[in-house]
């Protein structure tokens, strides 16, 4: 079969997929040695049609795919993918540029340009700032924070890049208490160490207290990192980044903000308050991947000092063709070198839904968060255990009593899962087992968010009667 017959071919083995989406069970169906039977053997000697291998690879796959793209998976915190950013990758891959340079992809590195800065008016960041579109959350806090190694030790007189820590002054980093796990590996990354950190007191729902942190500096001296949340994994809560940015600079460290999903509470006019005075920090970490909906992988890192963020990055070398200052090359912002073009996908993204329909799907996703948590609070033995202000819901269900509450929530989320309507991973809150519900899925429906409250009571009803 010819290029253009296959790709036909996988046009329609990909709607098929999609259209199954709203339908077939969230959870995946096979299991690890069915998957392992229907995808292993050894390497072919001889290659094989690539229809046919295709074709063979979506059969065998499909019982293993979770439909984590579709309304509702209210897993961890992840998003769908937006038809045009969808389309978009596709072309990506057709296009398959690599992004690391202008010189090998010079669309690729304006689409980046042109959504950097739809993204910095969007959250209402510094449009001065630096943005590199990376991996994910993670890389974008790495990066994030590799800036500021960079700015802290330059204003000691230390430069990271070329003499590396070993003799350094000593940098401070101080985190909240419920900073994600991803702050840690980065840290680990950076030769910060995760055991180092300074931890700083979280208040009831997960947010750092400015009280805490201010006698906490207090007792520092020297270059200092401080790391903030906006979107608390567990609870949706928001560190309050202005007061934090205020006593962090008066002692001239930096802020790095870690605001995978929650930043873009910013775009929103009801929710934006949650996030006052997060323009003031130096540096922020969000995903495109979950609340923006675009495809894996997607992260974006942005720094106001964009010279300390391309120090931080960028690698010179006499074989490369780099740009003279003019043009973008996008690996003077990424970890990576060669990499895929990113742009294309968050541009597509942002474009087919204009400024407003950004604003709306952010929106929505916390309408329907509130009417998920509403809908399971009104049955007995069931505890909201967060205050629902972004797009998170914790539950925890308790219809012997709060002590055998832990075994219950966790044989519900199990229940649950099996049952296959729905689909959350459960948690550990302040002690306590409890059931996660993230929404963030563009084409999550009211009718999608009563069927699946509907799901998770009937299995707590099951749970407490001992059917099967
Ligand atoms: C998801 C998440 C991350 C990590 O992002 P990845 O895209 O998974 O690398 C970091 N911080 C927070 C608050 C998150 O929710």
């Amino acid at each position: 079969m010819r290029d253009t017959e296959l790709l036909d071919r996988i046009a329609g083995l990909a709607r098929g997929f999609l259209e199954t989406l709203p339908h077939r069970p969230v959870g995946a169906r096979a299991d690890l040695p069915s998957l392992r039977t229907a995808l292993g053997g050894a390497l072919p000697a001889a290659g094989a049609d690539a229809t046919a291998v295709i074709e063979h690879l979506a059969a065998a796959a499909d019982p293993g795919l979770v439909a984590s793209a579709g309304p509702r998976y209210f897993g961890f915190v992840i998003g769908g993918s937006l038809p045009a950013a969808l389309a978009a990758d596709w072309l990506a891959a057709a296009w398959d540029q690599d992004a690391g340079l202008y010189a090998c992809g010079p669309a690729a590195a304006v689409v980046e340009e042109v959504a950097a800065a739809w993204l910095l008016d969007l959250f209402g960041l510094p449009p001065a700032a630096s943005v590199g579109f990376v991996t994910g959350g993670q890389m974008a806090n790495f990066t994030g924070l590799a800036a500021g190694r960079h700015a802290v030790l330059q204003r000691a007189g230390w430069g990271v890049e070329e003499d590396g820590l070993i003799g350094a002054p000593p940098v401070n980093v101080v985190v909240g208490d419920e900073a994600h796990l991803t702050i840690l590996t980065s840290l680990r990354m950076l030769g910060l160490g995760s055991r180092r950190v300074v931890p700083v007191a979280a208040d009831g729902q997960g947010c750092m207290r400015p009280d805490e942190l201010h006698s906490t500096l207090a007792r520092l001296d020297g270059p200092t990192i401080v790391c903030a949340q906006v979107g608390n994994v567990n609870t949706g809560a928001f560190d309050p980044v202005g007061e934090i940015a205020d006593i962090v600079h008066e002692r001239g460290g930096w802020v790095h903000v870690d605001g995978a999903f929650g930043l873009w509470a910013a775009t929103s006019p009801e929710l934006r308050h949650l996030v006052r005075g997060v323009d003031r920090a130096d540096s922020w970490a969000t995903d495109g991947h979950k609340w923006l909906n675009v495809p894996y992988d997607c992260g974006i890192a942005i720094v106001r000092d964009a010279a300390a963020h391309k120090t931080a990055m960028t690698g010179r070398a006499s074989y490369l063709v780099q740009s003279s200052g003019a043009e973008r090359d996008p690996q003077d912002w990424t970890p990576e070198c060669s990499r895929r073009a990113r742009g294309f996908t968050v541009y597509a993204a942002l474009k087919s839904l204009g400024r407003d329909g950004v604003t709306a799907l952010v929106e929505r996703c916390c309408r329907l968060a509130r009417r998920m948590a509403d809908r399971l609070a009104a049955a007995p033995g069931v505890r909201i255990l967060n205050e629902v202000v972004l797009n998170q819901v914790l539950v925890r269900f308790e219809p012997a009593g709060a002590a055998r509450g832990d075994a219950f929530t966790k044989a519900v989320v199990a229940r649950v899962q099996r049952e296959g309507t729905c689909w959350m991973a459960g948690s550990r809150w302040h002690g306590m087992d409890a059931m996660r519900i993230s929404v963030s899925n563009w084409s999550t429906t009211e009718a999608d968010i009563d069927r699946s409250a509907e799901a998770i009571l009937a299995a707590a009803r099951a749970e407490a009667t001992g059917s099967t």
